[in-house]
């Protein structure tokens, strides 16, 4: 029996050792936190990343490693990687995690990717504002997910207000994408070389945060699922990957703009447990075991909601036809991911009325203020 070691121990490592138990895999999760979502199905070495003892903990009798959480030490990831397997390979994880290193390598790889430029300094920054132009968005280039660590400037006077929200950190400022939606691909790639990609998915985000996605994305045209895979592609050689990897695209038109690369399971491929042959999670672990990987066709449609702040009561969710109810054991707050339904059928029209439901007892209707915009 193979022992995954997973460091993060959020929801997403819960969703990868509930795909893991069916192929007779173990797990043990390192999370700072108490009782996080994996803790409560799983061994959880439960420290502080730079605990020697728990290293030690952790790594003792596991024979891979991967992480489900992006801003774990990326020195842990190389510590380990001197001993045993870790995939995706540390240098993904390097590379995800500063936003400046991620638009070097999409600008190498030659994917279009909105403009940037240092803005360390407020020097920096008004050069930056004349170079790029306004709108533009600030962005901390380390830490910031779910929309934090990010600022819209849209007139002058936003540059100094922008400057004081995100004091302290290195910054870039890119070029606000007036896009038309925004999509993710979700593909992996095993130790083989073996690949899949999932359909593109569309994504409503609010206040930064993912609300909704739709897979496959409902204005898919085959040649921008293939542009898609053509930059993915890029990417996964480019990184020597091996795993899950998720990118983000502003899309204009049938124009891609890269976003932000995920080295993990993402929360827009969730829907795959429910709406694909084979889920993300199983198709990760396989990948980093080296086994063949399973088939990433959808089946019919889905969409799948996020339970953000609060959770509705599991009767009426469960009464709503076609829903799958994920929830992953953590006390609410506001801004903070409790769960996600999954509603599948065999086409968008089965789904709509369904949907319609869920938005509305989920309180995340797409298209309210705020809704595909950061959150400051
Ligand atoms: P991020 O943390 O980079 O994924 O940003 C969170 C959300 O802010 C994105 O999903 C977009 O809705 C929005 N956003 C981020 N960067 C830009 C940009 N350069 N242009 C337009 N919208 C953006």
């Amino acid at each position: 029996m193979t022992t995954i070691g997973v460091l993060g121990g959020g929801q997403l490592g819960w969703m990868l050792a509930l795909a893991g138990y069916p192929l007779d895999l173990r797990f043990r999760f390192w999370e700072p936190a108490p009782g996080s979502p994996a803790g409560r199905i799983a061994e959880q070495v439960t420290a502080p990343y730079d605990d020697p003892v728990a290293l030690a903990d952790f790594s003792e009798g596991i024979e891979l490693a991967t992480y489900e959480f992006e801003n774990v030490p990326v020195e842990i990831a190389r510590t380990l990687a001197q001993r045993i397997p870790v995939y995706p390979p540390p240098t993904a994880l390097e590379t995800a995690q500063d936003r400046l290193n991620e638009k070097r390598l999409f600008q190498h790889l030659g994917i279009p990717a909105p403009r940037f430029a240092l803005a360390d300094t407020w020097e920096q920054l008004l050069e930056a504002v004349e170079e790029i132009g306004l709108p533009a968005v600030l962005k901390t280039r380390r830490g910031g997910y779910d929309g934090k660590g990010q600022a819209v400037l849209r007139e002058r006077s936003d540059v100094e207000r922008a400057w004081s929200l995100l004091q302290g950190a290195n910054r870039i400022l890119e070029s606000f994408v007036p896009f038309d939606r925004e999509v993710s691909l979700v593909a992996a790639r095993s130790v083989r070389g073996e690949t899949v990609f999932y359909p593109l998915a569309e994504n409503y985000h609010r206040e930064g945060i993912l609300r909704l996605t739709l897979a496959p994305a409902p204005v898919l045209s085959p040649a921008m699922q293939a542009r898609a895979q053509e930059y993915m592609e890029r990417l996964l050689q480019a990184l020597d990957y091996a795993g899950v990897l998720a990118v983000e695209f502003f899309a204009c038109g049938e124009e891609l703009f890269a976003n932000e690369i995920a080295p993990r399971v993402h929360n827009s491929g969730h829907w795959t447990i429910e709406g694909a042959e084979t889920s993300q999670f199983a198709n990760h672990l396989r990948a980093i075991l080296g086994l063949p990987l399973g088939s990433a066709k959808p089946l019919g449609r889905a969409a799948m909601v996020n339970l953000i702040g609060a959770v509705p009561d599991t009767a009426t969710l469960l009464a709503v036809p076609h829903a799958s109810l994920h929830l992953y054991g953590k006390a609410p707050r506001p801004g903070r991911k409790l769960g996600h339904i999954t509603l599948r059928a065999e086409s968008r029209e089965a789904l709509d009325a369904s949907l319609t439901q869920i938005l509305s007892l989920a309180d995340c209707a797409p298209g309210g203020e705020g809704v595909n915009g950061p959150s400051h």
